[in-house]
């Protein structure tokens, strides 16, 4: 049993589960969306908040959520002030869900929110964590599901922390597990790592991820890749290793082989020939050492990014503001918050 959990939160009037669906330019599954989370969290018999984060959506998807939100109480819309990306809306509805188990839900439903209850009941079980896995990739291409494959074994192989193999942002977490998180405050955010860095125990369900019922997915390759990337350079450092590896292992190859250039010139006098070897030598060095420098580059870019110390979000508004008893991310990000 979760007794911390509970205890701590007798008499407590906030929501025991809240969802939190981050959005951009959904306005087509949203009807959808909203049907069905209020199909499933109605029959639960508790009360539940559905935080909904709208990241700078520019097709009306606000306006209905707002229109749909006088009949339902439970609804809440944190608008952002743009498009701050996926990882800083899930940042945001974080700050400021208040239940205390928290569900990360995609609002395209190709995270199927009938898996809810079923989640609420291993977190009742004792699990901080409830990592759903995806079983089958429906409805996504080949290419994705390799290159999502071969990424997530590589990523496994050289984060320090175990990030968990094709699993997405789809999960429960306690409040406890929330709370970690929420105390990991870098810009970087690579969502997935910074649950997996955080640990808590953690139950595995495996879940068939389901095609989107309409819209596109926002992920295209190039944003894909500055994703996988991301994840790489924001756990590991063994990139670095690699080129210092590189650089040695070529720098012990000029070594020899200028030593037989010397021995050759010494012994036979033979010193003009070999000018297609330096330019491909030349060539290869030069390609190794720009390598190099993009990749030494990408670490300090980072640094510089977390140096400046930018808000992750601001909040446009909120729209049916819950209680402020949550401790919000004021001082980062709250400086544009305000409260319809
Ligand atoms: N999303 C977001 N901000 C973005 C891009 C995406 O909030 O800048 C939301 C999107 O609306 C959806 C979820 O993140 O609810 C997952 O996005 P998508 O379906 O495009 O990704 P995929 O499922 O293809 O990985
Ligand atoms: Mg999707």
């Amino acid at each position: 049993m979760n007794l911390g959990e509970f205890s701590s939160n007798t008499g407590d009037s906030r929501p025991v589960i809240s969802v939190i669906v981050p959005f951009y330019n959904e306005r087509q599954v949203l009807p959808l969306c909203l049907d069905r989370l209020e199909k499933v969290l109605g029959a639960l018999g508790e009360p539940f908040e559905v935080v909904f984060v709208d990241d700078g959506s520019d097709d009306g998807g606000d306006h209905y959520l707002i229109a749909e939100g006088h009949a339902r109480p439970w609804l809440q819309l944190v608008r952002l002030s743009r498009n701050f990306g996926k990882e800083a809306a899930l940042t945001a509805g974080l700050d400021y869900a208040t239940g205390r188990a928290v569900v990360l839900l995609d609002a395209d439903l190709q995270d199927p929110p009938e898996y809810i209850p079923d989640m609420l009941t291993r977190w009742r079980a004792g699990a901080d964590v409830v990592l759903m896995q995806r079983r089958d990739r429906v409805g996504e291409t080949w290419c994705k599901r390799v290159t999502a494959y071969a990424y997530y074994r590589l990523l496994r192989r050289l984060a320090q922390v175990p990030i968990p193999a094709d699993s997405g942002d789809f999960r429960l977490m306690s409040r406890r597990a929330v709370e970690a998180v929420r105390r990991l405050d870098e810009r970087n955010r690579y969502m997935k790592g910074l649950f997996a860095w955080v640990g808590m125990p953690t139950v595995v369900c495996e879940y068939d991820r389901a095609a989107r019922p309409a819209g596109r997915s926002k992920w295209s390759y190039p944003r894909l890749l500055a994703l996988a990337l991301e994840g790489i350079t924001s756990f590991s450092v063994a990139p670095l290793r690699w080129a210092t590896a590189a650089g040695g292992v070529a720098a012990l190859f000029g070594a020899g082989y200028g030593a037989v250039i010397v021995a050759k010139a010494l012994l036979f006098g033979d010193v003009v020939q070999g000018y297609p070897s330096l330019v491909a030598l030349i060539t290869f060095l030069g390609g190794l050492q720009l390598l190099t420098i993009g990749l030494v580059g990408e670490y300090v870019g980072k640094t510089y990014l977390e140096a400046k110390r930018r808000p992750i979000y601001l909040v446009r508004d909120v729209v049916k503001p819950v209680s402020s008893r949550n401790g919000r991310r004021q001082p980062t990000s709250g400086a544009l918050t305000h409260a319809r």
